[in-house]
This record gives C-alpha cells, sequence and structure tokens, in this order.
C-alpha cells in the first residue's frame, strides 16, 4: 500500500517483537514459550506475528477462539495452536480436523471431542483448564482433591490426548499473596492428580507476562505471555524487567489533513466543548478518531506528537478525525506525519489519561487502519 495515499495507519515492527522475544525467552530460559496472539495479536495482525513467531521458533501460540485458531492454519501455520476460550460443542470436529488444542474445563466439551476424534481416526489435543482463583473458565480447583477428581474424569475419555494443565492469574501485577495461593492450589491439584491417579501432564503452564516477570518459581514447562511480547509491561510495578527493555512494536501514526486559523473564542468540535483563546490560534485538523481507535474519552485530554512537540487534542474527538491545538511556533503543513502513540509517544501515558491499560488501546485500532510490516 502506498503510504502518501493513507490518512491513518500504523507501523509494526517485527523485529522488536524479535527483540521482545529474545528478552521473554531468557527470563524463563528452561520453559518453553507459548505466544498469545489472539485478538488479532492485540491488534497488530495475528497472521504476521504468528508467522514472524513460528520462524523464531516458539513453541506453541494461543488464541481466544475457533475462528482465529482456523485462520491461522488457513495462513499455512503449522505449530501447535491452544484455543483459550470456550468452544461450543457442535463445534469440536473442526478443533479435530485443524489439529488444534483445546481448553477443556467441561465434560461436554470433552465427550463432544472425544467423539469428533473418534469419527476422525484422530487424537484430540486438550488443555485441561483449572479455575484455581480467576473466576472466570476452568474446573473449580479451591478443593484440589475434588478438582482432581473431576480432571482425571475428563481426561480418561476415549482418543483425548491430555498433553496440558493450566490457570490463570488474576493478580499476578499486584498480589504476591494471592498469586501463590493460586499457584498452591494448582501445585496441590498436581499433586493428587499424579499421586491418586498417576496422571501427569506433559505442558504445565500458568505465567502471563506479569509472572513471567514477577515470580520465576510459576514458569513450570511453558510460559504464556501477551503484552509484553508487544512491548508493555502489563503493570509499571512488574519487576525482573526495567520499562526500555521491551520495544513496543506497534506506532499509530496519522498525517496532518488541514491547519487551520481560527478566530478568538471559537468553539472546537462537537459540543463546543473547548474554545480557541481570545487571541486565536491553530489547530492541525488530524483524520483519526473514534472510528480508527482514537478512544473519544481522550477529548480534550490526549496529546499527540506534531513536528515531534507534544500538542493537545482540543475539543471532542469525531468518529473520523480531531483537533489538536499548535503553538505559534509550529511549522506544520497537512500531510506532515503526526504519531499518536508508539515509538516515540508513550502509549501507557495515553492509557492513563484514557482510564484505561496499554492491552485495550492497542485492541482498539480498528480494520480501517492499515498495517505496514517492518522486519520480517
Ligand atoms: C490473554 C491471556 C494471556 C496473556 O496475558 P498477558 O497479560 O497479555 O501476558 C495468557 N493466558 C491467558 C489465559 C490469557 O487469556
Amino acid at each position: 500500500m502506498n503510504q502518501q495515499t493513507m490518512r491513518t495507519w500504523t507501523e509494526i515492527r517485527l523485529d522488536n517483537l524479535e527483540h521482545n522475544y529474545h528478552v521473554l525467552r531468557s527470563c524463563a530460559p528452561q520453559s518453553k514459550f507459548l505466544g498469545v496472539v489472539k485478538a488479532n495479536a492485540y491488534g497488530h495482525g495475528a497472521e504476521e506475528v504468528a508467522h514472524k513467531l513460528q520462524q523464531l521458533g516458539a513453541d506453541y501460540l494461543a488464541v481466544a477462539c475457533l475462528n482465529e485458531a482456523t485462520e491461522l492454519r488457513q495462513s499455512g501455520i503449522t505449530m501447535p495452536i491452544l484455543i483459550l476460550g470456550a468452544t461450543p460443542a457442535e463445534f469440536a470436529p473442526q478443533v479435530v480436523e485443524y489439529d488444534l488444542t483445546q481448553a477443556v474445563f467441561t465434560t461436554q466439551l470433552a465427550q463432544a471431542l472425544s467423539k469428533a476424534a473418534a469419527a476422525q481416526g484422530k487424537r484430540a489435543k486438550i488443555h485441561v483448564k483449572l479455575d484455581t482463583g480467576m473466576s472466570r473458565l476452568g474446573i473449580l480447583a479451591h478443593d484440589p482433591a475434588q478438582a482432581a477428581q473431576d480432571v482425571d474424569a475428563l481426561c480418561a475419555l476415549e482418543g483425548l490426548e491430555a498433553e496440558g494443565i493450566f490457570t490463570h492469574f488474576a493478580n499476578a501485577d499486584g498480589d504476591e499473596g494471592y498469586t501463590m495461593e493460586q499457584f498452591t492450589r494448582f501445585l496441590d491439584t498436581l499433586d493428587v492428580l499424579k499421586n491418586t491417579y498417576g496422571r501427569t501432564f506433559q505442558l504445565r503452564h500458568c505465567a502471563a507476562s506479569a509472572a513471567v516477570l514477577n515470580f520465576p518459581c510459576t514458569h513450570l514447562d511453558m510460559v504464556r505471555p501477551g503484552i509484553a511480547l508487544y512491548g508493555y509491561l502489563p503493570d509499571p510495578s512488574c519487576q525482573g524487567l526495567d520499562a526500555g527493555e521491551l520495544w513496543p512494536v506497534m506506532t499509530l501514526k496519522t498525517r496532518v489533513a488541514a491547519v487551520r486559523e481560527l478566530p478568538g473564542d471559537t468553539p472546537v468540535s462537537y459540543g463546543c466543548t473547548q474554545h480557541m483563546p481570545a487571541s486565536g490560534g491553530r489547530v492541525a485538523v488530524l483524520p483519526v478518531g473514534y472510528a480508527d481507535g482514537l478512544h473519544r474519552v481522550l477529548s480534550g485530554q490526549g496529546t499527540v506528537l506534531v513536528g515531534g512537540q507534544e500538542r493537545p487534542i482540543v475539543g471532542r474527538v469525531c468518529m473520523d478525525m480531531c483537533m489538536v491545538a499548535l503553538q505559534e511556533e509550529d511549522q506544520v503543513q497537512p500531510g506532515d506525519e503526526v504519531e499518536l502513540f508508539g515509538a516515540h509517544h508513550s502509549l501507557e501515558d495515553m492509557a492513563q489519561l484514557a482510564g484505561t491499560i496499554p492491552y485495550e488501546l492497542l485492541c482498539a485500532v480498528s480494520p480501517r487502519v492499515p498495517r505496514l510490516y517492518q522486519g520480517a
């Protein structure tokens, strides 16, 4: 795509992803590596990111749902893919057909996979999901003896290959006590499975980015980072790495559509919520709005980099445009590049102003915004 014709685009540095991959692998050198590429790889493009990770030698990928997994298979991804979310039992045949690994926590889905495996003359690979305290999906593991019994019953079904078992921490970037409580439930359940049922698992995993960085004792057989791969700490408080050691992969850019000289006290944008100073001044109109992923809550709050300088968004963010206030000395022309976040302008700061986290702003970059890849 010709960059000149684009109003708003992202630059995706796959070489920075590679750097982050190596940094994270060195944080967990004894463990296998699963790269989380759900939600279009946090907005970065699942296909491109998955191919990069496959080429780098990652061991596993994870996605949220069946569709995300089959799209990756159709794009030529041959490495193992774990579906983290609940797949409706009627789609079990596709899970088996595409050689996907399914997170399992209900008898119903386990039976459907078992049946699909028999019908296709294959084995269905599963990772059992335990709920040790996140209260999302999983077999409740507050009582390890009960949990082990439930897990064993699932795994005993014909045609299933119970390759893995995993859990997810609710507060690994905030609360060591609670994380260790969850980890203990996980290990206790594994103990009962081994001692009472003689059942062991090749891949035990529980560490997403926060635990990869904060709690090396939880790395086990495989780690499961997402956000850190894309260059961000899950929380500023995370230990183990300094913020600068991970490099942002995505930079969101736009191009000045117009520079407008406006009279004093003129209101700017919908709702006339903000006005020009009494002496008047200039605004740059940017062709980026909430339909591109620039959250409307940043109206009158956020800043962007114009000519390398931080300039404030004035008035409401519109669907396809927003306005930023220029200073007298700014020599800005239509067509000049503007950085919204990424390489030089902090996504963390923007997320904080928007009352959210970097994850959400990355995922929010809409399909309308072209992704340009560098360092493939
Ligand atoms: C999203 C997700 C991850 C990755 O989390 P990050 O905080 O982005 O590292 C890991 N495991 C599960 C189950 C997830 O849903």
